[in-house]
C-alpha cells in the first residue's frame, strides 16, 4: 500500500485567494463559487473600483482580511462600511497592486482595461498561480507579462472561455503537432445588422448580448468583433502558435468554445453552457475539477451547431487587430487603450458605433510606436493613445 494510502485522513489546508476585480461580472461569479464551496477556501484580498456598498458586503461576507477601492476618493467611504468587521480597508492603484503581491496561492485577475496591468504583473512577479481574465494586459503588454511569467515561475490558467476551451484541449507536450487555433466567436448582436443599421445602434443595444452576460466594456468589444481581435493577441501570447494559424469563425450557438487543430486532421474541441463558471471552475480547482451549479449541455436537444467566416467589412476591428498583432511593438498597446478610450466615449452617448473602429485606426496611425519593453513605456503609449482616441472623440462630438 503507497504512503499516500496509509496516511490519515487529515483536513485540506484551505486555499488562500485574492480577487482582483471582485464586484465585477467575472469577480461575482468566482465568488459565487467560492460561497458554494466555503470551507475550501479563505479570502486574502478583495478590490473594485468604485462599488464601496458591493466590496464591503462581499469582504464581510466571505470574511476578506484586505478590501482595496481603487478610486482613492472613497477610501473614507470604505473604511466606514468596513467599520467592526476587522478587515482592512485601502485605496488606490499603489493599493491595488500591493493586494495582489501579499501572498495568496491563487489570483483572478478580473479587473478590466490595462488599469489591471500593474495588479497583474505584481501577481506574476511573486510566482503565483493566475487565472487571467483580463484580457487587456496581455494586449497591451504580452512580451512584458509572459517574460515576467516565466522568470518568476508563476503560473498563467486562461479564464476567457476560448482560451480555457484551448488550454484544456492543446498538447502542451507536443506543440508542433498543432496546425491551428480555431477561436469562436458569438458574432455579437448586430451579426445580421447592415452596416447602415449598425450606424444608429443605442449602448442599450449593445451590450444586450444574445449568449453571454458580461460587462460593458467587453459586451461592446463582443458587438463590433474587437474582443475577438483581442483574444486573437491573446491566444498567440498565450499559446505556441503563429498568429497566422489563428482562426476567427463566427459560432453563433457559444457551444463550442474554441478549437485546436492537430497535423494528422483531428480536431479537438471543448463544449459547455455559455456560463463562465465553467472557465472559472476548471482555474479555481485546477488542476483538478470541481462541481458547478452550470446548466448541463442537452447535446440531444443542440439542433444545429453551425460555424461561418466572419464578414471584414461590417467588422473591421478584426483587420486592425491582426495588423496591430503583425506590427508587434507598441501597436497592440495603442490599440487597445484606444479601444477602451473609444468604447468609453460610446457608452457615453459620444460616437457611434461605427465610430469606434474608427478612432482606433485614426490612433494607430498618429500615435508614435516606442518600443514597450517595460511597464513605464506601456503606461506612456498607453496614455498617449488614450490622448489621441480623446481628441479624435472629441472632433467627432
Ligand atoms: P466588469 O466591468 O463587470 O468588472 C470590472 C471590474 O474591474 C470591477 O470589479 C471594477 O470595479 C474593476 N475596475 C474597473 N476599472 C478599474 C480600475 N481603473 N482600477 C481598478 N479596478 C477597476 O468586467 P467583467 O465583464 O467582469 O470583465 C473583467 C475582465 O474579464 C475584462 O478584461 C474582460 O475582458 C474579461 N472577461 C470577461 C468575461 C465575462 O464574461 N464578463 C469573459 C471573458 C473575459
Ligand atoms: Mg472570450
Amino acid at each position: 500500500m503507497s504512503a499516500d494510502l496509509l496516511r490519515a485522513p487529515g483536513v485540506q489546508p484551505r486555499k488562500r485567494l485574492t480577487i482582483l476585480g471582485s464586484t465585477g461580472s467575472v469577480g461575482r461569479s468566482t465568488l459565487d463559487l467560492v460561497g458554494r464551496n466555503a470551507g475550501l477556501y479563505e479570502i486574502e484580498a478583495l478590490t473594485a473600483y468604485e462599488n464601496v456598498a458591493l466590496l464591503a458586503d462581499q469582504a464581510r461576507t466571505h470574511r476578506a482580511r484586505l478590501a482595496v477601492i481603487g478610486d482613492p476618493a472613497r477610501y473614507e467611504a470604505l473604511k466606514a462600511a468596513l467599520a467592526g468587521s476587522g478587515v482592512e480597508a485601502a485605496a488606490g492603484p499603489a493599493a491595488l497592486v500591493e493586494a495582489a503581491s501579499r501572498p495568496s496561492d491563487w489570483v483572478m485577475a478580473a479587473i478590466v482595461g490595462s488599469a489591471g496591468l500593474g495588479p497583474t504583473l505584481a501577481a506574476v512577479t511573486r510566482g503565483a498561480t493566475v487565472a487571467l481574465a483580463n484580457k487587456e494586459c496581455l494586449v497591451c503588454a504580452g512580451d512584458l507579462v509572459m517574460k515576467a511569467v516565466a522568470r518568476h515561475g508563476a503560473t498563467l490558467l486562461p479564464v476567457d472561455s476560448e482560451h480555457n476551451a484551448i488550454f484544456q484541449v492543446f498538447d502542451f507536450a507536443q506543440p508542433e503537432s498543432v496546425d491551428r487555433l480555431i477561436l469562436t466567436a458569438s458574432g455579437g448582436p448586430f451579426r445580421r445588422l447592415s452596416l447602415g443599421e449598425m450606424r444608429d445602434v443605442t449602448p442599450a443595444q449593445a451590450v444586450a448580448h444574445p449568449n453571454w452576460s458580461m460587462g460593458a466594456k467587453i459586451s461592446v468589444d463582443s458587438a463590433t468583433l474587437m474582443n475577438k481581435g483581442l483574444e486573437l493577441i491573446e491566444a498567440s501570447h498565450l499559446f505556441p502558435v503563429p498568429e497566422e494559424r489563428i482562426e476567427i469563425l463566427v459560432h453563433p450557438q457559444s457551444v463550442v468554445h474554441s478549437l485546436v487543430a492537430y497535423v494528422d486532421g483531428s480536431v479537438l474541441a471543448q463544449l459547455g453552457p455559455a456560463d463562465m463558471r465553467t472557465p472559472i471552475a476548471y482555474t479555481l480547482a485546477w488542476p483538478e475539477r470541481m462541481r458547478t451549479p452550470c446548466p448541463r449541455l442537452d447535446l440531444a436537444a443542440l439542433t444545429t451547431l453551425s460555424f461561418e467566416a466572419p464578414d471584414p467589412v461590417r467588422f473591421p476591428a478584426l483587420s486592425l487587430t491582426r495588423h496591430a498583432l503583425q506590427s508587434g511593438g507598441a501597436a497592440p498597446t495603442i490599440l487597445n487603450a484606444a479601444n477602451e478610450a473609444a468604447v468609453a466615449g460610446f457608452l457615453a452617448g459620444r460616437i457611434g458605433f461605427l465610430d469606434i473602429a474608427r478612432v482606433v485606426e485614426r490612433a494607430l496611425e498618429q500615435v508614435p510606436r516606442h518600443p514597450v519593453d517595460t511597464l513605464d513605456a506601456v503606461q506612456a503609449a498607453d496614455q498617449a493613445a488614450r490622448a489621441a482616441a480623446n481628441r479624435l472623440i472629441a472632433e467627432l462630438t
